[in-house]
């Protein structure tokens, strides 16, 4: 790697412009085989540096081709941080999306059109490649002067129709190769599973691109699932894990929703003193500059968030993220935790996971297929697997998380290598496993007793041998469900219902009530009714103090 003719000057950029002493993983690699015009697919986790890979080659002048590097960006918060960034070290860039002014665009348009003061690097959002057609003959004039170096494709998962952020304009990207064939591409990504890394070579049309992947495990991060309780307990319990592991430093707290996010920000700064500030969509950039000033500048330690935040945000000296709500998906866990750690010394992730929040996250989900979002059936299916998936994580408890987490990116881990660094890991030998084969069975029968017209905190409750009042006035308490699962304990049960969703044995159906609210009914799946199969696969691994 360090013999093309390239290398020199690459070293001395480095240094001269990125002020960076080496190179990590396998960003050498990728800028050599970009600059000689080859196409690569760069597959590295969040925080390893890929931007480095095309901004180093975008400023060099000795590769195969010479102009414009133009990198396509889905997000404008990232590509406004780049740009300021990069123009803080000098480099010649141009912004074009969504918020650009006419005035701007022509003014960019000319500027690149004269080819007098040519920009290193053009950042472009995938739909204004689409919709432009001053945009794509500027483009046409530049490539053939030969002055189009690359295209970039940052968050290249977006093409994916399997990626887990789907952008209707990304899919249109596969034109690049027809338009313009001697363009070499390069492709990044810090999410991708097989079948979504064939789908992004596919679509790109880039066979024949060199493959840079490296192992996704951080070894910095500890991780941990631990058991949601009540709103007030709940955030005293973060309050006292911040107090006690990290007082006085950095990190995150990712919510649910905005309103969740304003109300735990304050009762972190009200009832327990910290420094914490909330941030999502729908504050005012003004707002989220002040909020962003003070996180970096050490005024708010702890900023409560939706996920949309950090994509902008890269503090390198993040110490612990808090999942106040479980994430949508796995891919979206290891971009979230990966928040943490970026400096390579130790940092803490805590999931705080309910049954309750998954049913909450794939309500929501055929909620918005119904009303302001339209969904294919497909893509709720996979939306809802996303969530089964990390329902599955969250209770699995026999298998070190370092291990799960990164099956999920089909990569085989070694267990020894986690050094005890997960919840599993710490707590091994104490973890048994049951049988629940029989309790599901009773579970099944149960909710198809109910005849879909009840909640799934109803079916517990009947199962769980409830005397209650809402119990006994339908006469649930002489169903002959009732109180099979007595001697299980409420977390117990809680586990048997969420493997079963997991399953796909039950899933919750969403009824419109007469008050114009929707109602939530626990229901067994249509497919399970005819094909239940009690195996092996249902066996519930718990801590051994737990009663069974
Ligand atoms: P990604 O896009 O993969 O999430 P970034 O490109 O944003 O990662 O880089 C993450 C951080 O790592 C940035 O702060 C960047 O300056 C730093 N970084 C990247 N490459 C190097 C390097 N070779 N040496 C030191 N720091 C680096
Ligand atoms: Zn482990």
């Amino acid at each position: 790697q360090t013999a093309t003719p390239y290398y020199r000057e690459i070293i001395s950029v480095l240094a001269s412009t990125f002020r960076l002493q080496s190179f990590r993983a396998n960003q050498l690699e990728a800028i050599n085989a970009t600059m000689s015009g080859k196409d690569v697919f760069v597959l590295m986790p969040t925080g390893g540096g890929k931007s480095l890979c095309y901004q180093l080659p975008a400023v060099c002048k000795s590769g195969s081709t010479q102009g414009v590097t133009v990198v396509i960006s889905p997000l404008i918060s990232l590509m406004n941080d780049q740009v300021t960034s990069l123009r803080n070290k000098n480099v010649e860039v141009e912004l074009w999306n969504s918020e650009n002014s006419s005035d701007d665009v022509y003014a960019i348009n000319r500027r690149l059109n004269e080819r007098q003061d040519l920009p290193s690097m053009l950042y472009l959002t995938p739909e204004k490649l689409r919709e432009s057609t001053a945009l794509k003959s500027t483009l046409n004039g530049l490539s053939e002067a030969g002055l189009l170096s690359r295209f970039v494709i940052d968050e290249a998962h977006c093409i994916s129709t399997w990626g887990r952020d789907f952008r209707d304009a990304y899919a249109k990207l596969d034109w690049l190769r027809a338009t313009y064939p001697d363009v070499p591409i390069m492709a990044l990504t810090a999410t991708a599973n097989e079948s979504v890394i064939n789908d992004i070579i596919q679509r790109l049309n880039i066979p024949d691109c060199i493959f840079l992947k490296q192992s996704f495990n951080r070894p910095s991060l500890h991780y941990e699932v631990r058991e949601k309780k009540k709103k007030l307990i709940l955030i005293k319990e973060i309050a006292e894990f911040i107090g006690t592991r990290h007082a006085n430093e950095t990190g995150i707290v990712y919510c649910f929703s905005r309103k969740e996010c304003e109300e735990v920000a304050q009762a972190l700064r009200d009832r327990h003193g910290l420094k914490a500030q909330h941030y999502h969509a729908k504050m005012t950039s003004a707002q989220k500059k002040l909020v962003q000033e003070q996180w970096q500048s050490g005024g708010a330690h702890v900023i409560v968030c939706t996920i949309a935040f950090a994509m902008g945000i890269d503090n390198a000296d993040v110490r612990f993220v808090v999942h106040y709500t479980m994430p949508k998906s796995m891919d979206a866990y290891y971009q979230e935790t990966g928040r943490a750690g970026r400096d390579g010394r130790p940092a803490d992730c805590v999931l705080f996971y309910h049954f309750s929040d998954a049913m909450r996250l794939m309500n929501q989900i055929k909620h918005d297929r119904k009303l302001d979002m339209p969904l294919l059936e497909e893509d709720e299916k996979r939306l809802m697997d996303n969530v089964r998936q990390v329902m599955d994580y969250c209770m699995n408890i026999s298998q070190c998380r370092r291990i799960q987490i990164l099956r999920h990116f089909d990569e085989v881990f070694d267990q020894k290598d986690c050094s005890k660094r997960c919840d599993v890991c710490k707590n091994d030998a104490q973890v048994t496993t049951q049988d629940i084969t029989s309790e599901a069975i009773d579970v099944v029968h149960l909710v198809r007793l109910m005849l879909g017209k009840a909640t799934t905190h109803h079916c517990k409750a009947v199962f769980l041998g409830s005397k209650k009042h809402r119990v006994k006035e339908k006469g649930h308490d002489e169903l002959p469900g009732h109180g099979k699962g007595r001697g299980m304990g409420q977390v117990v049960v809680d586990q048997l219902f969420g493997k079963l969703v997991v399953m796909e044995v039950l899933h919750e159906k969403e009824i419109l009530n007469g008050t114009g609210f929707f109602n939530y009914y626990l229901q067994v799946t249509r497919h399970s009714v005819e094909s239940i199969e009690f195996t092996d696969n249902y066996c519930l691994s718990f801590p051994a103090r737990t009663p069974s």
